[in-house]
């Protein structure tokens, strides 16, 4: 019953209703028509004839003769009646049996098949499907997820228990299977034991409840973000691979780049022995000199492969001028960047952080700052009743009293999180204009507001969806493709065939494809060669670590056809 109410309720939505107008016209017409032909034919049949018929009688007598019946009961026997009864045979063709049907299909039926094929939402894969990612939950995280995988030409497929997005995300071209996740049927239909990877970005309870089906069903590696990091283990325990904790990372980021206390490299991760890390050049001694009078290479061997100014990544020459604003990133071993904290170590800065918003987020940062006895002031509109620890100011942070009264003035550095990016830009904004010397990091709940926040003044944004969605791309990738910040990746490749034995300014890479060359990994174990000099021959058996914007890996896997391993 259900499904017939919901097929002709299709008639009475968008351009069918219209369509439905134009029908009851054209059959307004057709009885005006008929009626006119049903009173012709008894004045007709009483003037040539002298028989007298009802009005019932002629409408009878019009619809079998239009619809070419014509029973033969009731003719006419004089000429001018046989040319109206033609005449009448023939526009019954016409409007009855050409035109009503042709409508009928054009209007209605052939919508309504379109409609009828292209709105069936799949509920089960072709059983071949393999090596296929699962996702599901479809947020701004997997949404930015869904991007890398079509970068990386990896195969995905969303999971959705609501038809009405499975229809909408299939118009948008992904593939999608519509079913409950946590219902082992549509686990089946989305081919769960072929699967390389899934992904869980529901609630926690839904998660755990998917990981436990789908972990009896077969044995497909299982990532998991989590909302509630005490979750982590129940989720584990569950038969999830990994658990993310995704807003505990994003407040512990956001908090690492705002202190300037010390000179902490914060490493961002590692490929085998090389690691890399960023520190701001404020916390350093090399800050206001140039590239090489800072001689960072000399004393700790360490290679600055990037710097990052508001939203900006530039690949350092040796007389790049050292902005205390920067960001450096750079690459070398743990006790490289042991000996880089040992020269700079010492001189703790004076640092005051003030954090806008006390959801987990923030609450995350503030025990991350708390950990390195780092002073902060929270304010948020609300307490947050799940934090025990920390005891926030609470007010309205757009208000110019309660971010004068927390000393905005003086703080050195500043962590937006609130969960409104309007929000977030205001507030960006404010602080700027009131101290223009304090760092601001700030969180940006949607991509596409990174822009706005940098041109507000923020000095670092971080994006939720791209940091989830990248953390959830290594996972996937086995960490060849690291987190670096917005729009940067480092990424390993193994070097491709075509460049064997050529010297790296032979390769062309960087001219080819944009991408520099941060570190050869060399075959016989001997320690990475780190931002190798030009004239560096690339060997059989190399791994090539390059730094680049997602465009110019892409451009990287284009041009050279790499293998990945
Ligand atoms: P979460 O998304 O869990 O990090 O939470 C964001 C936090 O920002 C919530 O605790 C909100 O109460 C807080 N928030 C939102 N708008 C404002 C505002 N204008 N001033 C202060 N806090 C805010
Ligand atoms: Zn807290």
């Amino acid at each position: 019953m259900k499904a017939i109410a919901a097929e002709l309720a299709y008639f009475f939505r968008g351009q069918a209703r219209k369509n439905i107008k134009l029908l009851t016209l054209y059959c307004s017409f057709l009885a005006g028509l008929v009626i006119m032909y049903a009173w012709l034919f008894r004045v007709l049949m009483w003037e040539l004839e002298g028989r007298e018929y009802s009005f019932i009688t002629g409408i009878y007598w019009t619809i079998t003769a239009m619809s070419t019946l014509g029973y033969g009961d009731i003719t006419f026997s004089s000429d001018p009646g046989f040319l109206f009864s033609a005449i009448v045979t023939l526009s019954g063709v016409v409007f009855m049996l050409i035109l009503l049907p042709f409508g009928m299909i054009s209007l209605f039926l052939a919508p309504w098949i379109e409609q009828r094929l292209r709105y069936r939402a799949t509920l089960e894969l072709p059983e071949d499907t393999a090596g296929h990612v699962l996702i599901f939950g479809f947020d701004s995280v997997t949404r930015a997820l869904s991007r890398n995988l079509q970068n990386r030409h990896i195969p995905f497929v969303i999971v959705s228990p609501s038809h009405d997005q499975a229809v909408r995300l299939e118009e948008e071209g992904f593939r999608v299977v519509f079913g409950t996740p946590t219902d082992a049927k549509s686990l089946r239909g989305a081919r769960v034991e072929n699967a390389r990877h899934i992904i869980a970005n529901l609630s926690d309870p839904e998660n755990t409840n998917l990981c436990l089906t789908a972990h009896a069903m077969c044995t497909t590696p299982i990532a998991t973000l989590v909302s509630e990091p005490d979750n982590r283990d129940l989720l584990r325990l569950a038969g999830a691979d990994q658990a993310i904790p995704l807003k505990r990372i994003l407040g512990h980021y956001l908090a690492s780049r705002a202190t300037t206390r010390g000179a902490q490299a914060h490493i961002i991760d590692s490929f085998g022995a090389l690691q890399i890390a960023e520190i701001p050049v404020q916390a350093t001694p090399f800050s206001g000199q140039s590239l090489s009078d800072a001689k960072i290479r000399q004393s700790t061997g360490l290679a600055v492969i990037g710097l990052w100014e508001r939203g900006h990544f530039t690949t350092p020459h040796a007389d790049t001028h050292l902005s205390p604003k920067a960001l450096m990133v750079l690459a070398g071993t743990r006790e490289q960047l042991q000996a880089l904290e040992q020269i700079t170590g010492e001189e703790e800065a004076e640092d005051r952080i003030l954090i806008l918003g006390h959801g987990r987020i923030g609450c995350a940062a503030a025990g991350f700052l708390e950990q390195r006895a780092v002073p902060f002031i929270l304010i948020d509109r609300e307490a947050n009743v799940d934090c025990l620890d920390h005891v926030a100011v609470i007010g309205d942070a757009t208000s110019s009293k309660v971010l004068n009264d927390s000393g905005i003035e003086s703080a050195k550095g500043l962590i937006v999180t609130t969960n409104d990016d309007s929000t977030n830009i205001f507030l960006t904004l404010a602080s700027r204009h009131i101290n223009p010397d304090i760092r601001i990091v700030a969180r940006a709940n949607q991509e596409e507001n990174v822009d706005q926040l940098y041109a507000a003044g923020a000095d670092f944004v971080v994006s939720n969806a791209s940091v989830g969605a990248n953390i959830l791309s290594n996972i996937l990738e086995g960490k060849e493709s690291i987190f670096l910040t917005e729009g940067i990746n480092v990424f390993r490749r193994s070097l491709p065939p075509t460049l064997v034995g050529k010297s790296i300014n032979d390769s062309r890479i960087r001219p080819l494809s944009g991408c520099s060359i941060v570190a050869l990994e060399r075959a016989d174990g001997q320690p990475p060669l780190v931002v190798p000099p030009p004239e560096t021959i690339l060997e059989q058996g190399m791994g090539l670590i390059l730094i680049g914007n997602p465009e110019q890996e892409k451009t990287f896997s284009r041009t050279f056809r790499d293998r990945r391993h």
